[in-house]
């Protein structure tokens, strides 16, 4: 972390997870464990239906709600689809962008990924854009190649003044959810290369002011050591963002 420069960001991703009713008693659990004083941003990423639950749940606590996903039209006949304009009217602050499961899922390629960054931005929503590579790209010894190319791909476009608002998650797909973390020190090589990409393409000033993000099993044991890293600026947490006692944990971890 590196807090001069830049905004700690603790995300959690609920997925297709909880319901709107059980959203009080998680916030007034999280509430009664949060560390006080926190030097980090809270944010819990939602299904669209359960954000404004969560920005009123959220707001003594002061944690921000956060989109799954978001469409790349600005509105008309796109049947299901939620829009950055919708998103941004109900107060959503952040909003994930990119996450393995929808390119994996729902094949999401770069250049609908960099569309989604864009529509949100244009809204004031700060995107979440999740990138990493599979395990077959880090034993083929590819995996900074691979990310800085869609680094560079979800950024296309974007001006140096809307980029310091991005938040980069990096996710190793290999460690999503199935409680292998990728070592501290593998987590800010990449971290570490990202942002070397931003710089190269925007400068160090927008490339300091970056938030770059690990996400991977991270959890109440290792959060420390990953947030200890220089250019590992939070968390986006699946799992253990369901339980108030550990994500709280992970968030106390920002206090070092
Ligand atoms: C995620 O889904 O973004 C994630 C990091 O999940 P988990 O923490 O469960 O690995």
């Amino acid at each position: 972390m590196n807090r001069k420069y830049r905004k700690t960001v603790i995300a959690g991703n609920w997925k297709m997870n909880m319901t709107a009713s059980e959203i009080k008693p998680f916030m007034d659990q999280l509430k009664e464990n949060m560390p006080k004083p926190r030097f980090c941003d809270v944010v819990l990423c939602t299904p669209a239906v359960m954000i404004p639950t969560m920005i009123k749940a959220g707001k003594e606590a002061k944690v921000f709600a956060g989109g799954q996903d978001v469409s790349k039209y600005e509105k008309g006949a796109y049947t299901g689809e939620v829009s950055a304009t919708q998103l941004a009217d109900i107060g959503t602050r952040y909003c994930i962008v990119g996450h393995s499961e929808r390119r994996q899922y729902h094949g999401e390629d770069d250049l609908l990924v960099n569309a989604k960054a864009r529509a949100l931005l244009n809204k004031g929503i700060a995107p979440i854009i999740c990138v990493g590579e599979s395990l077959e790209q880090r034993e083929a010894g590819v995996t900074m190649e691979y990310v800085a190319y869609q680094v560079k791909a979800a950024l296309s476009g974007i001006d140096a003044t809307h980029v310091r608002r991005c938040i980069i998650a990096y996710e190793p797909i290999w460690a999503i959810g199935t409680g292998k973390t990728a070592t501290a020190e593998q987590a800010q090589e990449v971290c570490e290369g990202i942002r070397a990409v931003i710089r190269k393409i925007y400068g160090a000033r927008p490339a300091r002011s970056v938030s770059i993000l690990y996400g991977g099993s991270m959890n109440a044991k290792n959060a420390a050591e990953l947030l200890a890293q220089p250019d590992i600026d939070g968390g986006l947490i699946g799992g253990a963002s369901l339980k108030p006692v550990d994500f709280s944990a992970i968030i106390a971890a920002t206090n070092q």
